[in-house]
């Protein structure tokens, strides 16, 4: 795999990639090349819809108020998505922001809302989740977009887990142990799921839920407590070390 070039920009689109392949851009892309960016027409930049790879583009702007980008060559295959889940529950504004384009970053292929008791944010803005979801994508060269779940109550959300995921529980009240060792020894999963709850923590009967469930991996982050959206950057880390595309 070529590397990644880390300084062109570059930008999600909707539609099918293929060489000669013109695809419209909305009125926010628009803005963004044209006024924030100042690129003119011709300029090369990279491009990705989740699906296709990536592709060597450029804009083409037949009208001021017109613009598109024209597919030249496909520099990168498809990657396929990555098999780690994050369940999250929820935060305020920015602190969400945050950590949904953290997740992004670190490698988690699927995010979902989780609400659990002490959670203080129930109704989420999908448009807005997606929105860090493609920024923190474009910034990072991922090219598997990562899907965002609609929010799910705790129970039901643990009731649907598949029996044969392994379920990370990032636990404050869990006993400080080296977590790359604990999970060393989990392989051969149909995929990982790394839990981390709210500002207020989990309450004890979802603690219990969770510590009932086989393939659960309890895991502490050390003797600090640390923000629900640090915990998501520390927690990935770790999970990425031990059994994901660090190693
Ligand atoms: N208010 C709680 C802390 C919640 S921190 C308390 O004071 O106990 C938010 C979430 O981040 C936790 O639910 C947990 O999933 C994760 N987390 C934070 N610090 C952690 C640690 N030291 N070990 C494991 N998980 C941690």
């Amino acid at each position: 795999m070529p590397r990644h070039d880390f300084a062109s920009q570059r930008l999600a689109v909707r539609g099918p990639l293929s060489s000669g392949a013109t695809l419209a851009l909305d009125a926010g892309q628009m803005n963004y090349l044209t006024n924030v960016l100042r690129m003119e027409a011709g300029a090369k930049l990279l491009v990705f819809n989740g699906q296709d790879g990536e592709w060597l583009a450029e804009l083409v702007q037949p009208t001021r108020k017109i613009a598109a980008i024209r597919a030249l060559e496909r520099l990168r295959e498809q990657s396929a998505p990555s098999a780690i889940t994050y369940a999250f529950a929820p935060l305020k504004s920015a602190r969400l922001d945050y950590l949904v384009q953290k997740a992004v970053e670190m490698g988690a292929g699927i995010l979902v809302p989780v609400l659990t008791r002490r959670t203080q944010v129930s109704r989420l803005k999908a448009e807005r989740l997606q929105a860090n979801v493609i920024e923190a994508a474009e910034q990072c060269g991922v090219l598997a977009l990562p899907e965002i779940r609609p929010e799910i109550r705790f129970p039901e959300w643990l009731k649907a887990l598949p029996a044969k995921q392994l379920l990370i529980f990032c636990d404050e009240d869990a006993e400080p142990a080296d977590p790359l060792a604990l999970l060393r020894g989990h392989a051969g999963y149909e995929g990982i799921v790394v839990l981390v709850g709210p500002e207020g923590g989990f309450d004890p009967a979802e603690r219990e839920a969770l510590l009932a469930r086989d393939n659960t991996c309890r895991i502490s982050l050390g003797p600090r407590i640390l923000r629900a959206d640090t915990a998501a950057v520390a927690a990935l880390a770790i999970v990425q070390t031990a059994l994901g595309d660090w190693r």
